[in-house]
């Protein structure tokens, strides 16, 4: 395994590499111990084609979180169907059932932090814990947060976790799918630019920021999965560690 400065001096020198050569590094380094994340959004599918380009059977997680909105599983359904990728879908810890059947419909609104949390963040770690890398597909111009991340980040666990396209911008993920004729989400062409969970995600105008339609009226603008709430490991209602 790499030790921190190692990753620190790849890091760098992966700020002048392609998304498909760092993708190609990654699956000759990890394989089979390297999956990759995927919303099935429009801005997912440059991505996904890449990563298929390079290794056809490369793993790819879901979060099936049961709040998506139909178009987003028939995206889903199509293009792995098409490109015979190997989706997985990841599901909420079913002890949190019972809870989450309680307040199906109050959580995303009342409380979309630990909603988040529940039916991305966890079973994200759980599906990560056989890994050594993980492949996302977060770009700096996207938010905030995301302008200081490096495309090699090593997690606490050993983890390592790499962002290919951290220094695309919008046009270069349009000009990519422009030049391969790619597929977009169907809501795509009605207003909705960053697709989300159907009870946090709304249409938004041309000019409005990519993400401004994700958790609208919240202050809120990650789920997680890309924030320090990654570090925080399984919880369960109560607030105690869930056995691993
Ligand atoms: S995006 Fe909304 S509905 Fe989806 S998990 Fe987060 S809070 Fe819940």
């Amino acid at each position: 395994m790499f030790s921190v400065s190692e990753i620190d001096r790849l890091s760098e020198e992966f700020e002048s590499k392609s998304p498909q050569e760092i993708i190609r590094w990654a699956v000759d380094r990890f394989w089979p111990q390297v999956a990759l994340s995927s919303s099935f959004q429009t801005q997912s599918v440059p991505l996904l084609h890449m990563a298929s380009l390079i290794r056809r059977d490369i793993l790819i997680f879901f979060l099936d979180t049961g709040y998506h909105f139909w178009e987003t599983h028939m995206f889903r359904e199509q293009l792995a169907s098409h490109w015979q990728l190997n989706v997985l879908d990841l599901y909420r810890d079913t002890r949190w059932d019972e809870f989450a059947r309680q307040h199906t419909r109050s959580l995303p609104l009342d409380d979309p932090n630990l909603c988040c949390f529940i039916h991305k963040v966890q079973p994200m770690q759980k599906a990560l814990k056989d890994m050594k890398a993980w492949i996302s597909g977060i770009r700096r111009d996207q938010t905030s947060a995301r302008a200081n991340a490096r495309i090699l980040e090593l997690q606490d666990d050993g983890l390592l976790k790499i962002n290919p396209l951290l220094n695309w911008t919008k046009e270069d993920i349009q000009r990519y799918a422009r030049e391969h004729r790619l597929p977009a989400h169907p809501l795509f062409q009605r207003g909705y630019r960053s697709i989300g969970c159907a009870p946090c995600t709304v249409a938004i105008r041309v000019n409005d920021d990519e993400r401004a339609g994700r958790w609208s009226g919240h202050e809120k603008m990650e789920c997680g999965l890309h924030t320090e709430m990654f570090r925080q490991k399984d919880l369960e209602p109560d607030g105690t560690p869930l056995d691993k």
